[in-house]
């Protein structure tokens, strides 16, 4: 029987590049996010791949939209085996001028969701005694940049949860890791390098040399398809002893 995956914020860059490696895998698929296409997107991975596929654009600003998110995927597929805390947002900006709204809605949707998605798929992975979380996280989960107050907090924050769920999971065949990419071009990215092209009076292509790239060793951006790989790892059966941990894919950044 095919496994069920929930990516949160799968039908954009890294969570849309995540599902199509589990798609090719037979994976059932619930995909999620607010692109206003999302359901056409899942609709053609499933036809494609020739699997079952959802839809739900929840909004993560609400712990009870993620709960019914869980508990769709479930009455949807009848089980789900992994589940993928991948959506997030990004901004940018000195602590002084940080708007609290932006610091709050980054710590909601990157780190508080995590929790709420995790929590709500708890009893169904105990009962299947099987489980699988990944949780998306960055090198700004172990590494800081300056004016990203909120994104680097939520996700060291993050770091810390997985390491919490690892043991609490550990008697249940229920894991949890992080993968903590560098630099993805993703519509994430695309937007802060337009805006930092501004910021700095630069062209964009000096921005990704001179700013985004700077910190990494591989003057690249992370390709998708390392990443969806090292969640398809962590999602095997036979990666059971593989949790509490995190994989960083920086291109060297984090060595320095
Ligand atoms: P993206 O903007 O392409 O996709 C983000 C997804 O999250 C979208 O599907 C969007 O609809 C969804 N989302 C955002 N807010 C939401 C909300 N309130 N409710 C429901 N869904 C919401 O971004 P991406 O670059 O693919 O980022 C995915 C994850 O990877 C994020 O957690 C990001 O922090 C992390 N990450 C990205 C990079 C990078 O360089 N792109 C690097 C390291 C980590």
């Amino acid at each position: 029987m095919s496994k069920t995956v929930l990516i949160t914020g799968s039908t954009s860059g890294i969570g849309l590049g995540i599902a199509h490696q589990f798609a090719k895998e037979g994976y059932n698929i619930m995909f999620h996010g607010l692109e206003t296409n999302g359901q056409d997107i899942a609709n053609e991975v499933g036809k494609k791949h020739h699997i079952k596929v959802g839809f739900s654009n929840a909004n993560l600003l609400q712990s009870e939209a993620i709960e019914n998110l869980v508990n769709e995927t479930i009455d949807t597929f009848g089980s789900l085996h992994v589940l993928v805390n991948n959506a997030g947002i990004q901004f940018v900006s000195p602590i002084e001028d940080f708007p609290n709204s932006k610091y709050e809605n980054i710590i909601a949707i990157n780190m508080n969701a995590v929790f709420y998605a995790s929590k709500a798929v708890w009893k169904q992975m105990k009962k299947q005694k099987f489980g699988r979380i990944i949780n998306v996280s960055s090198v700004h989960g172990i590494r800081a940049s300056e004016f990203k107050s909120a994104y680097v907090t939520a996700k060291h924050g993050v770091i810390g949860m997985t390491k919490v769920l690892a043991l609490e999971g550990a008697e249940f065949n229920i894991t949890c890791n992080a993968i903590c990419p560098g630099y993805v071009k993703t519509p994430l990215v695309e937007g802060q390098i337009k805006d930092q092209a501004k910021a700095h009076n630069m062209t964009e292509d000096e921005v990704v040399e001179k700013v985004m790239l700077k910190k990494q060793a591989v003057k690249q951006f992370v390709p998708l398809e390392a990443i969806a790989n090292m969640a398809l790892l962590l999602a095997k059966d036979s990666s059971t002893t593989i949790t509490g941990t995190s994989f960083v894919l920086d291109g060297g950044w984090s060595a320095q």
